[in-house]
């Protein structure tokens, strides 16, 4: 088959060599140039594992050492990017320096990792989506940069088959006019960003703060605030990457914008008040967008094509991930991906970006009140961390057709929309008690980890041994459980790569 990839960020370049390795002929078309700036850089445990099973499958070994950052850091130390232990969050308020209460701080931190050899990784994608790119034209795929493209141009190349990797630029959107299904979603929000060199370490900003499970820097790291929420994501260099979701426009060209909610939260201030942008803080009054179908008759697009939620739980890499793998599924054997696979891809990414918006959109109403916002977090954590043990325990490439974020899981699948419903309803004490408990109850057949703890003040670590207790809600006896550990702990699995 003949096939055609619009767009050279990561996941459009990882997916061209897979389909060249696969036998294919690929041609990988870009407008811009590599190296290029970019965002949407913190990668998970599930985006982690798609690259482990993607190595794997396909023989390539550099995704195998790309996902963990130990193994990164040996193999390609020139590649830049960021330890990432965790979740870390925060709850500002104006005029006031973050407090630290003890058990009652506003605070969670949640692990993703047990150690720093294993543990995810910030991707500073200017190296990380060059990297890609080099890669898939070492693999044979034929790459063009500095392209314009247009339907012309594909039927001039002769394509059987055309994937749409040009994230928000929407080239299959605006030229198959799929109409947009924006009015679907109910998560809403801005972007004031750039990447900052000289951000202090909150450690240092904030005195006296307990020890949690890990450093609480070096994570993917949210500050809750009234008008949304920052994100604050540090590389090895000590460049940081940041930017302010707003649920609403504040006054003033973007620098102002950035100096006045520095001003309105101390602790922020403190954090990157001294902080220099390396490129002009940019705003964007609307980063979400929404297609109405994702795949046709001889065309499909990555996620970020097609869908674009909120950085809030880093959902972005381990979804196009995912997409990638079901794919290159398809794709087997030398031939096209055949219409019922095209339809159930559509579908499945469909349900996916709606649950990923619930989830976020509830997670922003939540966010006037830590603990509701805590409680929401949980959700997440439940559903990923449950499919992160599986996906660990009982390796398996039919993992890319799971739904994402429990999308099908009869337990979690119905719980963000429910939910966001809840949270709208949440007005008096008793009604966020309520939804607290109602959380707990919701997550607890899938709740491996602990979480929903009020007895760990908000700072998980990986406890394999609440694993071990919870070896039923995995369907496995204790003896299987903890002859699986090696697994869980991330013992190398080079060998199943060289075993390809
Ligand atoms: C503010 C923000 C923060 C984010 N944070 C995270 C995070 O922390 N973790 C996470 O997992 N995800 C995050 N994401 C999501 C993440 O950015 C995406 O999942 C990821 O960038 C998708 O990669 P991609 O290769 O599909 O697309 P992109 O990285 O968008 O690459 C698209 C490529 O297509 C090219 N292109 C565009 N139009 C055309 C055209 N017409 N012809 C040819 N080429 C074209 C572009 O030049 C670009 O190189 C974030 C997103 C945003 C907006």
């Amino acid at each position: 088959m003949r096939v055609a990839v619009v767009g050279s960020g990561f996941a459009g370049s990882l997916l061209a060599r897979v389909l060249k390795v696969q036998g294919h002929d690929v041609v990988l078309l870009e407008r811009g140039t590599h190296p290029r700036f970019a965002i949407g850089e913190s990668s998970t445990p599930l985006a982690n594992l798609a690259l482990e099973r993607l190595a794997r499958r396909y023989g390539l070994d550099d995704c195998y050492d790309l996902a963990a950052h130990g193994r990164w850091i040996k193999r390609f130390p020139e590649l830049r990017r960021g330890l990432k232990r965790g979740f870390t969050f925060y709850r500002h308020h104006p005029g006031r320096p973050f407090a630290v209460q003890g058990a009652r701080s506003e605070r969670l931190l949640v692990a993703a990792s047990p150690n720093d050899h294993v543990a995810d990784t910030h991707w500073l994608r200017a190296d990380v989506d060059h990297h890609f790119v080099r890669a898939a034209i070492a693999a044979g795929v034929d790459y063009r940069d500095r392209s314009e493209v247009t339907p012309e141009t594909l039927k001039r190349l002769k394509v059987d088959f055309t994937v749409d990797a040009s994230g928000a630029g929407g080239f299959l959107a605006r030229h198959l006019g799929v109409p947009s299904h924006l009015e679907r979603m109910h998560t809403r929000a801005g972007l004031l960003f750039s990447h900052f060199d000289g951000a202090r370490l909150i450690r240092n900003a904030v005195p006296g703060l307990p020890a949690g499970p890990y450093p609480d820097d070096w994570a993917a790291v949210h500050h809750v605030i009234e008008e949304g929420w920052l994100y604050s994501l540090r590389f090895d260099h000590g460049v940081t990457s940041a930017g302010f979701l707003l649920k609403q426009s504040v006054a003033g060209a973007p620098e102002e914008m950035w100096r006045c909610l520095l001003q309105r939260y101390p602790t922020l201030g403190a954090l990157f008040g001294d902080a220099k942008p390396l490129f002009p803080i940019a705003y964007e009054p609307r980063i979400q967008h929404r297609l109405a179908h994702a795949a046709g008759r001889g065309w499909a697009m990555l996620p970020h094509a097609y869908a674009f939620v909120d950085p809030l739980f880093s959902t972005g890499i381990a979804w196009s991930l995912r997409a990638i793998e079901r794919l290159a599924l398809c794709c087997e054997h030398a031939r096209a991906p055949r219409e019922q696979e095209l339809t159930r891809y559509d579908a499945l990414l469909s349900a996916e970006a709606d649950q990923i918006d619930w989830l976020v959109a509830g997670a922003y109403l939540a966010m006037s009140r830590f603990e509701l916002f805590a409680a929401q977090a949980m959700i997440y954590f439940a559903a990923v961390s449950f499919a992160e043990v599986r996906q660990r325990v009982a390796p398996s490439d039919d993992v890319a057709w799971s739904g994402f974020l429990g999308v099908g899981d009869r337990v979690l699948g119905g719980v963000p929309r429910a939910s966001l419903w809840r949270l709208r309803h949440a007005r008096t004490p008793q009604d966020r008690r309520d939804f607290i408990d109602w959380v707990t109850r919701s997550i607890a057949a899938r709740n491996v980890c602990g979480l929903a703890n009020p007895a760990v003040h908000g700072l998980y670590p990986v406890d394999l041994g609440v694993l071990v207790q919870r070896h039923a809600t995995l369907g496995m006896s204790r003896e299987s459980l903890i002859s699986a550990l090696p697994a869980l702990r991330g013992a190398d699995r080079r060998s199943l790569i060289s075993d390809h």
